[in-house]
């Protein structure tokens, strides 16, 4: 048997750490490049529903996540001003018994961690930002800002909205504003305690203009999580995000209801985040580069299920290598891009109409779908 091909991942990401993870797994020598000098625990939290947790199984670290979650039996979406119920998606045992897994929300630098600890220390290389792509048809020569050069067979762009491999593949372009920004705040849960209201474990609150997500990030409850969108017309700032302020967004939300409002007093620190998108692109792959994850659909973040995106990508990207040969990697980028191209450009759009559970509906187009399993089409 020939030797596996070399492959490199830029950015170790959720989808580039996936990605290596499963190559590694799956016996492939493969090398992280990773801008960032270290990983710290931002405040921010994330839903992984039944569809990614399928993918963590398979990375080994399903347990683990299920133990350090939060397990919401109900995603509800309510009015942001009188409170009245929208929808009620059932999902705590229901979602195991229906979809196939269990339905949590983490803490991203949690989560993050784990999956960074999944893969091999001495194959994962910080403060390495690629510069530059060389495909030469024989292999790819990296260049990196520190003046370094590497080289893979295949090179796996997992660097996110602003991508490289993205710009090598199709020209530089800007991602474009959606018109929406994002603020993000962790609450400590005890202060929570002084009110007489109810908190609920995964509750989004609407209005045509604005809305607030809210869910635990720890499976003890220490810590509550809000994530709003905000129309807003402009994004000024050149940084990826900003302070915000308690005052803020008591301007934004004066409306809601006492529970936001309380969240809001509760609030120590909150961050803004502009929110970007991009149409879905005509090349996923070319020659010895392939993308995956916001580097090819970057999304609003409206259905909680980019990352989600970029971890099923990762998993059938490698059963896609595996079933036609990593020789072969035209035909097996192609099979990986005719298996994620559909679903992924829905749940862009989706996200776009923030539509997602506002009312009764049946998720199971997303959550039962299982990326380990499924029947991979040709192309
Ligand atoms: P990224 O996470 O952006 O990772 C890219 C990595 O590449 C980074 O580590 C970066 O440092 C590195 N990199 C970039 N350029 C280079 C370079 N030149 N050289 C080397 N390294 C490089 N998704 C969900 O599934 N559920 C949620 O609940 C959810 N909530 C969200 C809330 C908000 C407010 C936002 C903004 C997003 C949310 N998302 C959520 C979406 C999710 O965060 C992204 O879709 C996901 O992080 C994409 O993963 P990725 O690995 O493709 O890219």
């Amino acid at each position: 048997m020939s030797p596996k091909l070399r492959v490199a991942v830029i950015g170790a990401g959720l989808g580039g750490a996936a990605a290596a993870a499963l190559l590694q797994k799956a016996g492939y020598p493969t090398q992280v490049y990773e801008q960032a000098p270290e990983f710290s625990r931002l405040g921010a939290g994330i839903h992984l529903g039944p569809n990614v947790m399928k993918v963590m199984r398979q990375i080994g670290i399903e347990g683990q996540l299920e133990s350090m979650g939060s397990h919401p039996d109900y995603w509800f979406s309510r009015d942001g001003v009188s409170g009245d119920y929208q929808s009620r998606i059932p999902l705590g045992e229901f979602a195991k018994r229906e979809y196939g897994a269990a339905y949590i929300t983490v803490h991203r630098g949690d989560l993050h961690a784990l999956m960074v600890e999944a893969l091999d220390p001495s194959q994962l290389h910080f403060d390495k930002r690629l510069t530059s792509v060389d495909d030469t048809g024989r292999e790819v020569i990296m260049r990196f800002a520190d003046g370094s050069t590497e080289t893979a067979d295949l090179v796996v762009g997992a660097d996110g909205v602003n991508s490289r491999i993205r710009e090598t593949l199709l020209g530089e372009e800007d991602p474009t504003y959606s018109g929406w920004i994002a603020h993000r705040a962790i609450i400590d849960a005890e202060k929570l305690k002084a009110y007489d209201l109810d908190f609920e474990q995964c509750v989004k609150w609407w209005s045509p203009d604005k809305h607030m997500m809210v869910y635990y990030v720890t499976g003890d409850q220490h810590e509550y999580y809000y994530v709003t969108g905000v129309k807003t017309p402009d994004w000024d700032h050149a940084a990826s995000f900003v302070d915000s302020s308690k005052e803020e967004m008591r301007e934004i939300f004066h409306d809601y209801h006492p529970v936001v409002q309380a969240l809001i007093d509760c609030t120590e620190s909150v961050t803004k985040w502009p929110l970007l998108e991009r149409n879905p692109l005509p090349i996923w792959h070319k020659g010895r580069l392939v993308l995956l994850g916001d580097a090819c659909h970057p999304m609003k973040p409206h259905m909680a299920q980019g990352a989600a995106m970029a971890i099923e990508d990762a998993a059938v990207l490698v059963r896609s290598l595996e079933a036609i040969g990593a020789e072969h990697y035209t035909d097996a980028f192609e099979l990986y891009k005719t298996n994620r191209f559909e679903r992924a450009s829905r749940v862009q759009q989706v996200s776009h109409d923030n539509t997602w559970l506002r009312h009764d509906e049946d998720p199971a187009w997303v959550f039962a779908h299982d990326v380990t399993t499924q029947e991979l089409k040709s192309p």
